[in-house]
């Protein structure tokens, strides 16, 4: 396995980029995601905060996406969508609907990846959702790709 001390899945970053601001959080030895280290750590602006989520963009959006923003967890350090309180998912829900009135969003995916990296192919241990939008399917697009977990090659 390849995870760190900070939860950090260095085989699933992507991008230049975001592998230096993981060798970053690495030596740092902190969750990037955790409320007290986010905007410290995160790069794209916070565009709306609850007392339960930050929504913001991706910092590496997923090729082909034409939007791609994240809602992460802010009260506890968890990937455990049972740690979630019924006010919070509430909430995370409301917030998508926001996000997708106030950027014409005709349609995407909403997902959350949870649990053990090692079976979701996430590249940060800490509960977040993501939303995804791509092109408008015509003879000159194809399926946008989303690693959710694994399977035997
Ligand atoms: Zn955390």
């Amino acid at each position: 396995m390849s995870f760190s001390k900070a939860g950090l899945d260095h085989n699933e970053a992507r991008t230049d980029e975001q592998k230096k601001l993981m060798a970053q959080i690495e030596a740092d030895g902190v969750c990037p995601f955790c409320a007290e280290h986010f905007a410290k750590y995160h790069p794209k602006p916070i565009l709306k905060e609850t007392n339960n989520w930050f929504v913001t963009t991706n910092m590496s959006p997923y090729e082909g996406t034409t939007q791609h923003f994240l809602f992460v967890y802010k009260p506890i350090h968890t990937n455990n969508p049972s740690d979630v309180t019924p006010e919070a998912s509430a909430e995370l829900f409301s917030l998508v609907s926001e996000i997708v009135t106030e950027h014409n969003i005709p349609g995407g995916g909403f997902f959350m990846r949870f649990g053990e990296g090692g079976y979701n192919g996430s590249s940060v241990e800490h509960l977040h959702a993501q939303l995804v939008v791509g092109e408008q399917k015509s003879e000159e697009t194809e399926g946008l790709k989303v690693k959710l977990g694994y399977k035997k090659k």
